[in-house]
């Protein structure tokens, strides 16, 4: 690399760092910089120039370097030991060294052999054809005499005006950038509170919709009895004979009005969905009998001997803990609807476990769903062209467009979610997925019904709530969960199950804080409780807990260990729940 020196300078007195400055900047300008590249290599030159006069004095020496990477260099040595230069402090001034090392690309400092200082700063030049070349560089630094102090403050005051300018400017801009970020901060403050205020009216309009439902629904159905009941009588002959045609019309008017019913009785659900006021009845059940009741009950919908309606065997699939009522009703619908929709083929009722989450699926091969309608279908009312003209299928039969929307509803309340996938002509999957255990809900008093005869799992570690929940499952008791001890004992109080399986080490809310807990209540004193533990049972843990608690070590833990512990806390077990 090649290096000319282009000037030295003395730096004695206060004049010199002046002298420095006008130096460097006249080198930048001569190199082509930009007035800001200039007045960057001038401050940062400047800037050590002045640590050095005030410590001792001593000298610069500008350079200029060449291929491959050409740079601008100034060395400044001091002539003797001089104290490094303080760090600044956050918010404080900058040092000297501390301020070039912001501006100049490259600052190395050294301390020679007898502890002078010596700082070198480089600054990168773009490679530019058009500066002249060192030799002229260094006769017109001599002869136009840049050293003159005078000139040089003078330079260096219309500079400092400049910047103060442009200071000045910048400043204007960011109080007109700070308006213009206040008034769109306003703007969307009031968006917000527009929002809100739909949000509300919104809220207000389907609460009052759903109590309108609700009202309505119950209006209905009274008359709607007296027609099934009086049609009923009449059908019976309890006053008097009917003609053939006159029992045909009794019959047609007893079909409608029961259709009828069916409708409200959806609306009602709806309503009450909506509301909030369905409460889940929780039990263990075994899907294979679901689909055995299912079958019974589902058999007369069979319209004609065209479609086959089959159940795949599901013995061998682990108990579901959910509303029976609830996942039967969603899956009449699947059907129900799977056989108004199919003309010809089958409709195929199945079920998977597909890790944690059961999956049951209703298949057929029927008219099918477009694909811009497979998401509209569960929208409230919503019954789809493409079924209204394929097939002729709607002709036949009524529907209301409330069943998918009803089934997606139930369905989120039991902690599962309803998929389709359906090709237009070519018929329907639509499947329910349910997590093998109801989640917890949200409103911890509707599982009192429910948890008064059930076991509480309280455990942080999912899989040994799924465990317990199989093996407890399998007792015949229904099991409600808790992950955490804080929610646990706020679930025992709401519940006040027969049992609690409580695990010790948790975070946050230990097994320890939940038996405090227990204790301070009469109504959960009593509940017993059997502690499930990966921790060492010695004395000094049996010490810690109350007297009469089951203690089961989690490295044994099975079957049999549980039925035992459960025999011994649930005396009446044997007889009533042994499934
Ligand atoms: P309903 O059956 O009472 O009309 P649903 O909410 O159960 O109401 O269904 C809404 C609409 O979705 C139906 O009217 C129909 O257009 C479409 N649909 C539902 N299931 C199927 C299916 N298996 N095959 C084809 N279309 C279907």
């Amino acid at each position: 690399m090649t290096e000319t020196l282009l000037f030295t300078l003395p730096l004695e007195r206060e004049m010199d760092v002046a002298a420095a400055r006008q130096s460097a900047r006249h080198i930048a300008e001569m190199l082509g910089l930009e007035p800001r590249g200039q007045t960057r290599m001038a401050t940062a030159v400047s800037e050590v120039a002045r640590h050095a006069v005030q410590h001792g004095g001593g000298e610069a020496r500008l350079l200029l370097l060449g291929a491959p990477q050409p740079a601008f260099c100034a060395v400044i040595r001091h002539h003797a030991p001089s104290p490094a230069p303080p760090s600044a402090r956050p918010g404080g001034p900058l040092s000297g060294i501390e301020a070039a090392q912001r501006l100049a690309d490259l600052v190395h400092q050294d301390v020679l052999p007898g502890g002078e200082r010596q700082i070198r700063l480089t600054i990168l030049l773009p490679p530019r054809a058009a500066a002249p070349p060192p030799e002229e560089i260094i006769r017109r630094l001599r002869t136009e005499q840049i050293a003159d102090p005078h000139r040089a403050l003078y330079e260096q005051n219309i500079e400092l005006v400049r910047s103060l300018d442009e200071l000045r400017q910048r400043q204007e801009e960011m109080v007109r950038l700070n308006a213009e970020l206040e008034d769109t901060n306003r703007g969307v403050v009031a968006l917000h509170a527009e929002l809100d205020e739909r949000a509300e009216a919104l809220r207000r309009a389907s609460e009052l919709k759903s109590r309108f439902l609700s009202n309505m629904s119950h209006e209905f159905r009274t008359p709607l009895n007296s027609i099934l009941a009086l049609s009923r009588l009449l059908l019976e002959r309890a006053d008097g004979p009917l003609t053939a045609e006159q029992e045909k019309q009794v019959q047609l008017m007893r079909r409608s009005a029961e259709n009828l019913m069916e409708m409200v009785d959806d609306l009602l659900d709806l309503a009450k969905v909506e509301a909030g006021k369905v409460t889940l009845r929780p039990a263990v059940f075994s899907v294979a009998e679901m689909f055995g009741g299912l079958r019974a009950s589902l058999r007369p919908l069979q319209p004609n001997a065209a479609v086959e309606l089959t159940f795949d065997d599901a013995t061998g699939l682990p108990p579901l803990h959910a509303d029976e009522g609830k996942v039967a009703q969603i899956l009449r619908n699947f059907v129900s609807n799977g056989l108004k929709f199919t003309q010809a083929g089958t409709v195929r009722v199945s079920a998977a476990l597909e890790g944690e989450t059961m999956v049951l699926t209703v298949a057929d091969t029927g008219i099918g769903i477009a694909p811009e309608d497979l998401e509209r279908v569960f929208d409230e009312f919503s019954q789809v062209e493409s079924a209204q003209v394929a097939g002729g299928g709607r002709a036949r039969h009524k529907g209301t467009g409330l069943g998918l929307p009803l089934s997606r509803r139930l369905a989120e309340l039991l902690g599962g979610r309803i998929t389709v996938e359906s090709r237009l002509g070519e018929g329907s999957v639509f499947r329910l997925c349910l997590p093998l255990g109801l989640p917890v809900q949200p409103d911890l008093a509707s599982l009192a019904p429910a948890g008064a005869a059930s076991v509480l799992v309280i455990d942080d570690d999912e899989s040994f709530r799924y465990v317990f929940r199989q093996w407890i499952g399998e007792l015949g008791y229904p099991v409600i969960e808790a992950s955490g001890g804080r929610e646990g004992l706020a679930m025992a109080r709401a519940a006040l199950p027969r049992a609690i399986m409580l695990d010790l080490r948790m975070p946050d809310f230990d097994g320890f804080a939940v038996l405090r807990g227990l204790a301070e209540m009469p109504e959960t004193r009593a509940i017993p409780v059997v502690i499930a533990t990966a921790s060492v049972i010695d004395a000094g843990l049996q010490a810690m807990l109350p007297p009469g608690a089951i203690l089961l070590p989690k490295e044994s833990l099975g079957r049999d260990a549980i039925a035992r512990a459960l025999r011994r806390i649930l005396p009446g077990m044997e007889e009533g729940a042994q499934a």
